[in-house]
């Protein structure tokens, strides 16, 4: 059989977690929580599944949780929408992604991605028959030349796809940039899909700019976000898209042939936790920043440098005073020989950069991370 990716091989993440656990290293590498999701939520889902909530939802979701994500967007983003029409619980952010890349995308089209890239752009942008078309952020900074992107389109040109908090960057987008970009997309009619699975997660009092919270862009837009990331529960593979009723029609016309619907009493589930706990989303940043915090003053007297973490569970460090390796060798060298996993940062890239930065994922135990530091600290 001709492989439709042949490209591609096993994803990093999964790579290094079977690392990590082959050298017995501590794994700061995949992106998932050490700690559990609440335990109010776990006994909601044992609650309706008890209960015999067991059967399919409709396909765009359980209304219960189509209102709440509905109400979320209006508190954070002052945003009104129809929970009917806009809102589709999907399984994971992942499928989210996709499905919104395959309603776009139409073969020769072309999407501008934003390198270090997560890793689900690309394949999905493939399997519609289009083509990725990559500009490279770099270390420390990661700043978008918004006329570099300009100059990236042609009219082949159908979207744009944005990640703020950014993995693996943690960058967030400041209003210039917003700015920029829906000038971008209004001069070039072109669409936006905008991952936003770390919105709850921004640091040192900055608030999250979201595709939501502007109404010309949102016009154009395919929001995702992830309760995984949220509700600390990444293997529940729960996620959500927000669009115009008009973009979300097509989105659910291949939602309903990916999956049809997501797993019922986590729908339900999440739905009583966004009603009764609302401070669950609004205290992430802050229960982050602390771990971030832990994990940079644990590594203070390293000699990695630091970059900043603006969001996200991740922080990257810049290891060129340490080793001349490439990033791939040194974290094969740090999982096997320091008993840490990271992540490389090349990965991300189409052509690397050469920048000699890994990232570490700080959503772990304080005691795993201090721990993380020491062995890290021994370099
Ligand atoms: N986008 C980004 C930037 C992510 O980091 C992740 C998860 N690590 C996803 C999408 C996928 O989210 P989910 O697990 O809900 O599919
Ligand atoms: N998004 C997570 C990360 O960045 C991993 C998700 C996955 O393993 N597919 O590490």
């Amino acid at each position: 059989m001709q492989s439709k990716l042949p490209n591609l091989g096993v994803s990093i993440f999964s790579q290094m977690t079977a690392l990590a656990n082959e050298h017995q290293a501590l794994n700061l590498s995949q992106g998932f929580p050490e700690f559990d999701t609440p335990e109010a939520l776990k006994n909601k889902l044992n609650l309706y599944s008890a209960q015999g909530f067991n059967q399919y939802s409709p396909s765009s979701g359980v209304p219960a949780l189509q209102q709440q994500i509905a109400d979320l967007v209006l508190r954070k983003y002052a945003l009104t929408i129809s929970p009917e029409a806009s809102v589709t619980v999907t399984s994971g952010a992942t499928e989210a992604l996709y499905v919104a890349i395959q309603a776009l995308v139409s073969p020769d089209d072309e999407v501008i991605v934003f390198d270090p890239a997560y890793d689900s752009y690309q394949p999905a942008i493939e399997l519609a028959g289009g083509k990725a078309v990559h500009i490279a952020l770099t270390a420390p900074n990661y700043q978008i030349d918004w006329q570099q992107v300009a100059n990236a389109i042609t009219n082949k040109t159908k979207a744009i796809i944005i990640n703020s908090p950014h993995n693996p960057s943690t960058k967030t987008l400041k209003q210039t940039d917003i700015n920029a970009l829906k000038l971008l997309l209004e001069e070039h009619d072109l669409y936006l899909i905008s991952d936003e699975v770390y919105e709850h997660i921004c640091f040192d009092g900055a608030t999250h700019l979201s595709a939501l919270g502007d109404d010309a862009l949102f016009a154009r837009s395919f929001v995702v976000s992830s309760f995984g990331k949220t509700f600390h529960c990444t293997g529940w593979k729960m996620g959500y898209c927000v669009a115009p009723e008009k973009l979300m029609v097509e989105f659910r016309k291949i939602h309903q042939y990916v999956t049809f619907s997501s797993f019922t009493p986590a729908q339900l589930a999440l739905a009583d936790m966004l009603k009764e706990q609302p401070n669950h989303v609004d205290e992430l940043s802050t229960f982050y920043q602390h771990k971030r915090d832990v994990l940079s003053n644990a590594l203070a007297n390293s000699r990695f440098t630091l970059l900043p973490s603006e969001g996200t569970y991740f922080l990257l460090l810049d290891y060129s005073t340490i080793s001349e390796l490439d990033d791939v060798a040194f974290c094969e060298y740090l999982v096997k020989e320091v008993g840490v996993a990271a992540i490389p940062l090349s990965v991300f890239y189409e052509n690397a950069p050469g920048d000699r930065v890994i990232r570490l994922c700080f959503a772990k135990e304080d005691a795993t991370l201090i721990a993380a530091a020491e062995k890290l600290c021994q370099l």
